[in-house]
């Protein structure tokens, strides 16, 4: 609750100090009472301070190891929790615990957040915003891992560390370097859909409220006959979409970095609860063999007309994170948290994220990650035969037996639980994928989703973060945009010699994580 017309976030610490009846003691980590917290141990008023000083030594050498590894991608985040409550039955699809019934609510933990900036960068950056839901079932923990966008930049995953290391600093100067993104970019033209979004209005969205999310990659879905179907997920925000303009975006990045956090923090403080509308596309086998396009292929969407949008339920969040290190910076997503009835598809992108994700979690957080309790599935019980390892908080699990199979009680398996069986088989290689019509759909996007103002914007913000990359890469980038529409790049190369003229234009406008 906000006091003297401040607001919710920052009178944090006065609505604190009113919610306590009053101080705890102080101890040290072992929980021992601190006599002087502002004066160390001395032998006289001078020194030296004593190597018996725990409290001291106790509180230092904890606050050196205050930091963990930050995201290597999507370090700078915001995070929240709430209920996912079921509206419409896809049961027909759909074995997944929290579609099973109109009215269920599962609860949820979500972290939104931005791509390439460091912790402390500005959330108003052009970038892509993560989307990611962990949803807390009885059947363990599902985490859709997704984006702002329903596609992304590239669609092999072995591509993804470079892809990366372009949108970071220069290794020698440490600072953005527009040469790297777009000889990157240029040099792999199956980015230009994404990049379009990117530099589009929805490239600098209005705080977290406002915007999409995607699940971005296909999943298969398996419902209780064991019947499959392939599909997408969107959540569609219900607070409508709202982008800042890239001048204001701008501004913010220096007046306020943390706008989006707060705006977020704010809303649910204020009991103005955001809420999103989950949708699914659905493709069954048989269409995906027939598709136009490669059904996996994350650089494309499947379009609404052929495969529409089918309502599923709604997520509202409804609760700040009482800690941000404990409950946000600590909240470990991957794609591989799956649970029965959501299964990965042939998709490149997703198939390498199944790896990447728990694999980073367990070098930032250990390989214990999941006994955390923001990430522990505390709606289903942990019964393995997983032991030991750095940061062992609960009981191991007692005496169970850690082998199997064993005849003492140890957890059981059930084939009821299997995946569902499907039939693959191809040529073992390295298949380039370099191009795979990466035009035809941002042609449409170009065409027919802009309208000529959005048309217009997204070639100025385009241009004006172009235009400090050198010539060849402006030239390679003109031809790829006129490739998806030859009215996109010849306004490309307008836009680039008026720039040009313009004495003194040098920088590249709205601050980006690229
Ligand atoms: P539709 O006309 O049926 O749908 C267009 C979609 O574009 C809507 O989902 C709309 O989402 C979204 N959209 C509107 N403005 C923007 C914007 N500035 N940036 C990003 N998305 C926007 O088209 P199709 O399904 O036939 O697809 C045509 C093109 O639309 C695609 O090539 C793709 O570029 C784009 N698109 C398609 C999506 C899909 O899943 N099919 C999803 C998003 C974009 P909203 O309801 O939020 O306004």
């Amino acid at each position: 609750m906000a006091s003297n017309n401040r607001d919710p976030a920052t009178s944090q610490l006065s609505d604190y100090k009113k919610s306590q009846m009053d101080s705890n003691r102080l101890t040290t980590g072992t929980g021992a009472p601190v006599g002087m917290k502002t004066a160390s141990l001395t032998v006289g008023p001078k020194g030296p301070i004593l190597l018996q000083d725990f409290v001291f030594t106790d509180e230092m050498a904890h606050f050196n190891r205050e930091r963990i590894p930050e995201r290597v991608v999507h370090a700078k985040g915001a995070g929240a929790f709430g209920y996912f409550e079921t509206t419409h039955d896809i049961r027909k699809y759909c074995k997944a615990a929290p579609f099973q019934e109109i009215g269920k609510k599962t609860r949820v933990g979500i972290r939104f957040s931005t791509v390439g900036g460091e912790s402390g960068s500005a959330d108003t950056a052009r970038d892509p915003r993560g989307f990611a839901v962990k949803f807390y079932t009885e059947d363990g923990n599902w985490d859709l891992v997704g984006n702002n966008t329903p596609i992304f930049f590239i669609r092999d995953p072995i591509l993804f560390p470079s892809f990366i290391h372009t949108q970071k600093r220069n290794p020698q100067t440490h600072c953005k370097d527009p040469d790297m993104f777009w000889d990157f970019i240029t040099l792999r033209p199956e980015t230009t859909h994404q990049v379009s979004f990117l530099f589009s209005d929805r490239g600098t969205p209005d705080g977290y409220r406002h915007m999409n999310g995607y699940g971005s990659h296909t999943f298969k879905m398996v419902n209780n006959s064991g019947g499959a179907v392939y599909c997408k997920f969107h959540f569609k925000t219900d607070q409508g979409i709202k982008n800042l303009m890239s001048e204001e975006a701008d501004h913010l990045s220096g007046a306020n970095p943390d706008y989006a956090i707060q705006d977020l923090y704010n809303a649910i403080a204020n009991g103005n609860f955001p809420s999103w509308t989950l949708y699914i596309q659905v493709m069954t086998f048989e269409a995906a063999e027939k598709f136009r396009w490669n059904p996996f292929d994350l650089t494309k969407v499947w379009p609404h007309a052929e495969y529409p949008l089918i309502p599923v339920g709604r997520m509202v969040l409804d609760t700040n994170p009482r800690n941000y290190f404990a409950e946000v910076e600590q909240i470990a997503f991957s794609p591989a948290h799956m649970i029965p009835g959501i299964e990965a598809s042939l998709d490149k992108m997703l198939q390498g994220r199944l790896f990447s994700y728990s694999d980073t979690h367990r070098h930032r957080l250990g390989s214990n990650y999941l006994q955390i309790p923001v990430n522990c599935p505390f709606k289903s019980r942990i019964s393995n035969y997983q032991r030991d390892g750095p940061q062992c908080v609960n009981d191991n699990q007692a005496g169970a037996p850690n082998y199997f199979p064993n005849s003492f009680s140890g957890p059981v398996d059930n084939v009821s639980h299997s995946e569902c069986p499907f039939k693959i088989s191809g040529d073992v290689m390295r298949y380039n994928t370099a191009d795979e019509d990466n035009f035809t759909q941002v042609g449409m996007f170009y065409r027919q989703v802009l309208n000529p103002a959005e048309r217009k914007r997204l070639v100025k913000n385009i241009a004006n973060h172009l235009i400090g990359a050198q010539e060849f890469l402006q030239s390679r980038a003109i031809k790829t945009f006129g490739q998806a529409d030859p009215e996109y790049g010849r306004k490309l190369q307008e836009e680039l010699n008026k720039l040009k003229l313009e004495k003194g234009k040098t920088s590249s406008g709205v601050q980006a994580n690229l």
